[in-house]
């Protein structure tokens, strides 16, 4: 019996004017995503702060203006000297020389070691003219091996510098112990690349760049938007036959977590006029609408009726579980720009799990990471049976754990789709195929990790590979 019936269709399309290009079959997760995805494109670049820029994707080649490090300097702290100086030196046979400054990082030295003198100098410091290498700490007379402190400068916590002489106990090697110029990046080498997704390492590099913005494909406004007379937002006080409004706020951390940028709406549960008015605006700045409830057959209409007055919605039914229901068409936002629109299932684990499967992808498109939004797949072993009674491919929520090398999962209870719980004990999917009755307990089967970092697994992870 299809639940989702094709008046629909010739509803929206009534009012539209336009044919849907939505049929109203059932359709596979993988169909409907490559539909949805079909009507997203990567967003224009625009400078953002570094910092900001973690999670998205440069939209410039990074050259470098300048060498890093700038100068050859120093890796050890000791002494700057000439390598000829120290020739024969030896524990047995150290020789002196004598020390005519104290270098420490940030400075350049004035003069330059000339025959027979060292600089004391700092980790990170420019080599002073003359000198060619470095004799570490340990290897001249500041370093005491009885406790490996260096006396020049434990007991001040400065170096004296009434000392003028330092015994070196080893020979240098020239260029010992020295960081070449330009060791790490050359001046006009392309440093990052257009395309490079920016984490941690890529904030640093920009920032050791001397870099403090940089152009990144813009992040997505999410628009959420919940619909239904009996919800409450957190902060109000319960009320007879209400609920609170978990969806919006769900949907708002996972468009946060995919990195988008939600913009939750009012709850919607006015007039026609009123709601398109409110939509409108809300969406003056929106890349994306996601709605959960309010579009489905039982559903009151003015969402409905909003939606296909100002564009193009199709109903389709996902084979999946939970979420069957999806709506996904256009609607005009201000100045009738298009604007893709989400319309998910109101159950608050079916909204999840279809943003999940569909708005995660949708995002990290329009970021320019069009290939990254697969979770790892892995395989596991159940420990609970899992059954699947409608020929739905269908998402356990489950906990992934390992025992004896082994990854495993179990249920993480009862698994409706309004068992909102069941999401937050969760780290995985286990996913039963859509021509399987049951995975038994001791069956293997795909998991997808969703969160890696709750999961608790070792080796198997190793193995996941990219899945849903
Ligand atoms: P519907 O799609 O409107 O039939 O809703 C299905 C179920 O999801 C109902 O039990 C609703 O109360 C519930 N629901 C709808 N929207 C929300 C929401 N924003 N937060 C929590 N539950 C919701
Ligand atoms: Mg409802």
């Amino acid at each position: 019996m299809p639940e989702e019936p094709t008046e629909e269709l010739t509803y929206s399309a009534t009012k539209t004017g336009t044919r849907s290009i939505l049929p109203a079959d059932m359709i596979s997760v993988e169909e409907a995503r490559e539909r949805i995805l079909e009507q997203f494109a990567r967003l224009e670049a625009i400078e953002v702060p570094v910092l900001d820029a973690v999670g998205q994707v440069l939209a410039e080649d990074v050259v470098a203006g300048f060498n890093i490090p700038p100068l050859p300097n120093t890796a050890m702290d000791g002494y700057a000297v000439r390598a000829e100086d120290t020739a024969g030196a030896t524990y047995d046979t150290p020789l002196q020389l004598e020390s005519i400054g104290y270098l420490p990082a940030g400075e350049v030295f004035e003069g330059s070691v000339g025959p027979g003198q060292a600089v004391r100098i700092m980790t990170g410091a420019p080599m002073p003219d003359g000198a060619d290498s470095v004799v570490p700490f340990e290897e001249t007379d500041e370093y005491d091996e009885s406790d490996g402190t260096t006396p020049g400068t434990r007991s001040e916590g400065v170096w004296d510098p009434s000392r003028t002489s330092v015994r070196i106990d080893v020979e240098a090697k020239p260029g010992a112990n020295i960081r070449v110029a330009g060791e790490d990046v050359r001046e006009g080498e392309t440093v990052l690349t257009e395309g490079t997704v920016i984490g941690p390492a890529q904030v640093g590099v920009l920032a050791s760049l001397g870099r403090d913005r940089v152009l990144a494909y813009r992040r997505p406004v999410v628009a959420v938007l919940s619909t239904g007379d009996e919800l409450l937002r957190p902060g109000e006080p319960l009320a007879p036959g209400k609920i609170y409004d978990s969806n919006a706020f769900s949907l708002a951390a996972q468009v946060r977590s995919f990195g988008g940028i939600p913009l939750v709406l009012d709850v919607a549960r006015d007039t026609v006029e009123a709601l398109t008015a409110r939509i409108k605006e809300g969406l003056a700045e929106a890349d994306m609408l996601v709605t959960s409830a309010g579009v489905s057959r039982g559903d009151f209409d003015v969402v409905k009726t909003v939606l296909a007055n100002e564009g193009q919605v199709g109903f389709w039914t996902v084979r999946m579980k939970p979420g069957k229901p999806l709506a996904f068409g256009t609607f005009r936002g201000a100045n009738d720009r298009p604007i893709p629109h989400l319309g998910l299932p109101g159950n608050p684990v079916s909204a999840m799990l279809t943003f999940e499967l569909f708005g995660r992808a949708a995002i990290f498109k329009m970021l320019g990471k069009e290939r990254g939004w697969p979770r790892p797949m892995i395989r596991a072993i159940t420990k609970d049976r899992i059954r699947n009674t409608d020929g739905r491919r269908f998402y356990a929520r489950v906990f992934l754990d390992e025992e004896d090398g082994q990854a495993v999962v179990r249920l993480t209870g009862p698994q409706g789709s309004g068992v909102l719980t069941s999401m937050a004990l969760a780290s995985a999917f286990a996913v039963c195929p859509e021509d399987r009755d049951s995975i038994e307990p001791g069956e293997e089967c795909d998991v997808i990790l969703a969160d890696r970092e709750r999961a608790l697994y070792g080796a198997a992870a190793s193995a996941a590979a990219p899945g849903y």
